[in-house]
């Protein structure tokens, strides 16, 4: 009898599955866009380095108010129709003031990007973080925090005074536990902002341990940095993982 081999996640994405998981992604076409180079002269990062550095350089536009909007016409629109590869991928909070695409001044098609609440994860969050770098091979993922996170000021303020938020977001407030114990730890005089890097770090930490995602950090073909965005400047720091 031969014996059953239950495939991990990693067998299906490399294996049949990836042609089902690519066409999600509009990978699956085998004409290639007419428009694809003309509207993208600057070809997308390939390494964890260079994409964080295309970031960090479209975020200093951004910071000296000389933003270039890149990949925005009708044209990159048309050269996306059929497939995309982005090279990063974002995971950040709702908050209006803090819109990806805006502040690392980048385009149509150049990032994953996941949204939630101070960053806050759940296993369906985490497989849409996960789905660029396993199924498209994004090479880096940024975990983005920011100053005056009002998430993050709200949790604070619960867990502090051991009240319950409403509905749902109460789920936030206990996702958020391990960083507010961590920067209550830590000490200092702001303790919300101590909690947003604490939350940017601890869930950065998290994904590289991820199984799914750790070999893929151990060869060094994905980087998963933790940043902090500063609202008064619109600058990003880096707070940990870049590949040196
Ligand atoms: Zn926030």
């Amino acid at each position: 009898m031969n014996k059953v081999v239950r495939p991990n996640r990693r067998m299906l994405l490399s294996g049949a599955l990836v042609g089902t998981v690519a066409a999600l992604a509009g990978c699956s076409s085998t004409e290639e866009p007419s428009a694809a180079n003309s509207a993208s002269p600057e070809a997308p990062p390939t390494t964890p380095e260079a994409a964080l550095e295309r970031l960090l350089e479209g975020n200093q536009r951004w910071v000296k108010g000389e933003p270039q909007n890149p990949n925005r016409d009708p044209a990159r629109r048309q050269a996306l129709a059929q497939e995309q590869k982005p090279f990063a991928a974002v995971l950040s909070c709702i908050d209006s003031r803090v819109p990806p695409e805006l502040i690392f001044d980048v385009g149509l098609g150049d990032l994953f990007a996941t949204r939630t609440g101070a960053e806050v994860v759940s296993p369906v969050v985490t497989g849409s973080v996960e789905y660029g770098p396993l199924a498209n091979g994004t090479p880096l993922i940024v975990v983005l925090g920011h100053q005056r996170c009002g998430a993050i000021k709200a949790a604070h303020a619960a867990l502090s005074d051991g009240e319950t938020l409403p509905g749902n977001l109460a789920e936030i407030v206990t996702a958020l536990q391990p960083a507010y114990e961590q920067a209550a730890a830590a000490g200092g005089d702001d303790p919300v902002d101590a909690m947003v890097r604490a939350q940017a770090e601890l869930t950065a930490n998290d994904l590289r341990s991820n199984p799914d995602l750790a070999p893929l950090v151990a060869e060094q073909e994905l980087a998963i940095v933790s940043a902090y965005y500063s609202l008064d400047t619109g600058a990003v720091e880096v707070l940990s993982g870049a590949l040196s």
